[in-house]
């Protein structure tokens, strides 16, 4: 091999290895590029943690032209449903893990042919539903508290605020059903339509019209709710 061929090998070996040198640095770099993203990602995911917050939708029944059933005195279910769910929400309103929405705030019709309820939950991204409801029968001794659902993993969720709202009613327990109601059947949450008492008996109607009995029934739903999502 003469001089001049030595020296080009010699060259050509200098550079392969000044190229596995780049090569090893580009890679510690994109190792400890990799793992200080990695770093970073579970560090804000500690965070957010610690201070979660839940999204809870009321929906108070029917509205304006809607008005629901008809009590025995000539209430309207729509009436009730709006009382009593500006009443969770002000006691919802206290606890700093939770925001209250409510599908109506005042006496507005809502057409249910464009979904607007159970769309209004699934939009806001919401972690629960809790649509509130008085029952009605042709027969005033028909009594009694009746919560549903419509998903099966809606169930346990129905069952725990159930539970709760009998408890503060006093009123018969007709239990937890799951039937076809579109609000609990279109949202992507866990979902309760509860009916608290029958407006078309004298006795639940006038209870149920009762400020102080409503605010029992309030902070009995909203502490199924902190039950649920586990809040102290
Ligand atoms: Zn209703």
């Amino acid at each position: 091999m003469n001089r001049r061929a030595k020296r080009r090998m010699r060259r050509k070996r200098r550079m392969k290895r000044r190229l596995r040198f780049i090569g090893f640095v580009l890679l510690a770099m994109l190792i400890i590029f990799i793992w200080n993203n990695k770093l970073f990602v579970e560090g804000n995911k500690d965070t957010s943690e610690a201070g979660e917050t839940f999204k809870v939708v009321i929906d108070p029944g029917h509205g304006g032209s809607d008005v629901g059933a008809t009590g025995i005195s000539g209430l309207y279910e729509k009436d009730f449903t709006l009382s009593l769910s500006k009443k969770i929400k002000k006691i919802l309103e206290k606890e700093e893990q939770i925001e209250v929405y409510m599908t109506r705030e005042d006496d507005t019709f809502i057409s249910t042919e464009d979904l607007y309820r159970p769309k209004f939950a699934n939009e806001l991204n919401a972690d629960l539903y809790i649509s509130i409801h008085g029952n009605t029968f042709s027969d005033s001794d028909v009594s009694g508290t009746e919560s549903f659902y419509f998903h099966d993993e809606s169930k346990y969720f129905a069952d725990l605020i159930h539970r709760h709202v009998v408890n503060a009613t006093g009123f018969n327990d007709r239990g937890v059903k799951a039937k076809d109601f579109f609000v609990v059947r279109y949202v992507d949450m866990p979902a309760v339509l509860l009916e608290i008492g029958y407006l078309t008996n004298p006795q639940e109607e006038q209870k149920m019209l009762d400020d102080g009995f409503q605010y029992s029934i309030a902070t009995s739903i909203v502490d199924g709710i902190k039950e649920y999502l586990e809040i102290e």
